[in-house]
């Protein structure tokens, strides 16, 4: 079995709505060479605060400019620190946190606050969200299915009830890490760019409704707002990426100078960064399952933005996503496993019944083969 990868970053064909052009170059890196050079972002600097001067409130007024939803994390504390410290504004911070938090994630949360912004932290309700969890993980092989959702929705409630017209996100993950064109050219986050690209798998809210007896009313917060609210406050959710050049290696630095603190005792389970996905424990669970979906996980995603910002030759990514992608991530199936009451033999059937058959060596049972350590066998290799 043969993977055709890109000629220039370590993406592989396989990626959903990944597209590659006649010279081998992936559509990911086509939009990053198009950010570097085809895009005036004196101009699109200029729309940004020309755009969110009509949102700020005028001296002597009450209330919030804006709204940012905030994980804790290395981009949510750089968008906070640009909307108050760049733009003059005094935003509200909207915090869905999570499924298991992490002790630097906690931290990195409280830091927000200390930079001097107010942030509503979001306790959901546990169970409801402890059943769409296994259920995300049974039906479309994601852990983190309600997560996803709740970051989109539950910032988009806070908007429209609090009456805070202004949603700032951060990157445009489709702009990042590859998706259709339409996708990449959007500046707005709304309704339907959720449901395509928010990376929901083709399960909506409406399908959780049953689930362990949910109802509607308990699921309150992963439903979008009606268009009629939306419209009556104006809500327009814009991504920072589309208007200023997204390098996340720079943002690190300004964030740390800030007080976010990053994982001082080596990378983060599946893949060779201490910066990124630090808030959750299970994350390696996340990525583990697209890997044995799609043959490529996490250490493939960092390792392609390191080499198109030239932090590293795609030699040097080979070896990274080598050494890292795809190992059997021990720690966040222990949490899992505590989290959800499911043993071992349970879960590992579960992801074995996502993994591809075309990627993975198999015995004549029909058995997945795996080394030592627990990892699968390939059928492919980076190159
Ligand atoms: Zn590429």
């Amino acid at each position: 079995m043969k993977i055709r990868y890109c000629k220039k970053c370590v993406f592989p064909e396989t990626k959903p709505d990944l597209h590659f052009n006649d010279e081998g170059i992936c559509s990911a890196c086509v939009a990053a060479a198009q950010k570097d050079k085809g895009i005036d972002w004196e101009k699109r600097k200029e729309d940004f605060f020309q755009i969110i001067q009509h949102y700020k409130k005028k001296p002597g007024e009450t209330g919030y400019d804006c709204l940012i939803p905030v994980s804790g994390g290395k981009d949510s504390t750089y968008q906070a620190y640009f909307m108050k410290e760049v733009c003059g504004m005094n935003p509200l911070c909207v915090c869905f946190e999570t499924t298991a938090v992490t002790e630097l994630g906690k931290k990195n949360l409280d830091n927000i606050s200390k930079m001097g912004i107010d942030v509503v932290y979001f306790k959901k309700n546990y169970n409801a969200y402890r059943s769409m969890v296994v259920e995300g993980f049974k039906r479309v092989g994601d852990e983190m299915w309600p997560n996803h959702l709740g970051i989109f929705t539950i910032p988009v409630n806070f908007a429209v009830k609090f009456n805070i017209p202004l949603l700032i996100w951060g990157e445009n993950p489709q702009q990042e890490y590859g998706g259709p064109l339409e996708s990449i050219q959007t500046r707005q986050l709304n309704r339907k760019w959720m449901e395509e690209f928010g990376g929901l798998l083709g399960n909506r809210i409406q399908d959780m409704v049953g689930v362990d007896g949910l109802t509607e009313k308990e699921l309150t917060p992963y439903f979008y707002p009606s268009d009629e609210d939306i419209e009556r406050v104006g809500v327009v959710g814009l991504f920072l990426g589309h208007y200023f050049f997204w390098d996340a290696r720079k943002q690190l630095d300004i964030v740390m100078e800030r007080g976010f603190a990053i994982k001082e005792d080596g990378p983060v389970e599946g893949t060779y960064t201490n910066y990124e996905n630090l808030d959750e424990k299970m994350h390696g669970l996340h990525d583990y399952l697209k890997f044995v979906k799609y043959g490529f996980g996490r250490a493939t995603d960092h390792a392609c933005i390191d080499i198109r910002n030239n932090r590293l030759s795609r030699a040097e990514g080979v070896k990274l996503v080598k050494q890292y992608d795809g190992k059997y991530p021990h720690l966040s199936v222990a949490t899992f496993i505590a989290y959800s009451g499911m043993s071992k033999e349970q879960i590992d059937k579960i992801i074995d019944s996502f993994t591809n058959t075309m990627l993975f060596e198999r015995d004549e049972k029909g058995i997945f083969k795996r080394d030592e350590q627990g990892n699968l066998v390939r059928k492919f290799e980076i190159e």
